[in-house]
């Protein structure tokens, strides 16, 4: 089996990928994000599995440190990755919650603005023919959208409405032996928010989904064939 054909994410003898260069892994360091490093080799093991397959699809760019990984496994498998946020940041990115950023807000409008961070970030990691960013509403995008996805990776906001909407919108739209990753699953109350855990994770169980792989809070599974 050459490195260009499709292969299945859970199959044993699937061979390892090439490693992420490190330049890219450098880049992706340099993002504001959140993201740990076995997260990111898991999230990078899984599209380079999938992108042969079809289109590896991201909710929630921020600035592109998770864009890198599934960007850099995508470019040496010849496929494409699709990233969606409106770029207003979540919830809990806003002035006054514990994740807001100062410098991520844009001075002439007074309202968060992440791409400009995301586009130095492709650009410094030779990324901008590969990775391609839709700007709007994860649900307004939905809406519009009907390529298969080879691999789905749900990384958006967190609210309990934001959970439900990216499950019933996006997760249909994973080809049968896709993958679904998700972020920041914590089945322990004490270890994080439950949204994502309550409103993606069991859902995505109960609809046929199964795990195949845990890493910190990613968790990875495959949709049945049929
Ligand atoms: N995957 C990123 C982190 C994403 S943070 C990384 O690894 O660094 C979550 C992102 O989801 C934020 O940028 C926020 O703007 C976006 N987001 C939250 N709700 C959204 C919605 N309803 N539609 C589109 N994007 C949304
Ligand atoms: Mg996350």
């Amino acid at each position: 089996m050459t490195s260009g054909q499709a292969q299945r994410y859970d199959d044993p003898a699937r061979p390892a990928p090439i490693p992420v260069p490190a330049a890219l892994r450098r880049v992706a360091e340099a993002a504001k994000g959140f993201l740990p490093d076995d997260e990111a080799d898991a999230l990078y093991d899984a599209a380079w599995a999938m992108a042969p397959r079809g289109v590896v699809l991201e909710v929630g760019t921020y600035c592109g440190k998770s864009a890198t990984f599934l960007g850099a496994a995508a470019k040496g498998r010849g496929g494409t990755v699709v990233t969606v946020d409106h770029h207003r940041g979540s919830e809990e990115n806003q002035p006054g919650w514990e994740w807001h950023d100062p410098e991520l807000v844009d001075p002439a409008v007074g309202v968060m603005d992440t791409l400009p961070f995301f586009r130095r970030t492709m650009h410094a990691a030779g990324l901008e023919d590969t990775v391609v960013a839709v700007v709007g509403r994860s649900t307004a995008v939905a809406a519009i959208w009907s390529t298969p996805l080879a691999m789905l990776f749900i990384d958006g906001g967190h609210a309990v409405e934001h959970c439900i909407n990216d499950f019933a919108h996006w997760t249909p739209k994973v080809m049968p032996g896709g993958v679904l990753a998700i972020h920041d699953v914590f089945p322990d109350p004490a270890d994080g928010g439950q949204a994502p855990y309550e409103h993606i994770y069991l859902p995505a169980l109960d609809a046929g989904f199964t795990e195949v792989r845990q890493v910190g809070s990613l968790r990875v599974l495959v949709k049945p064939d049929r």
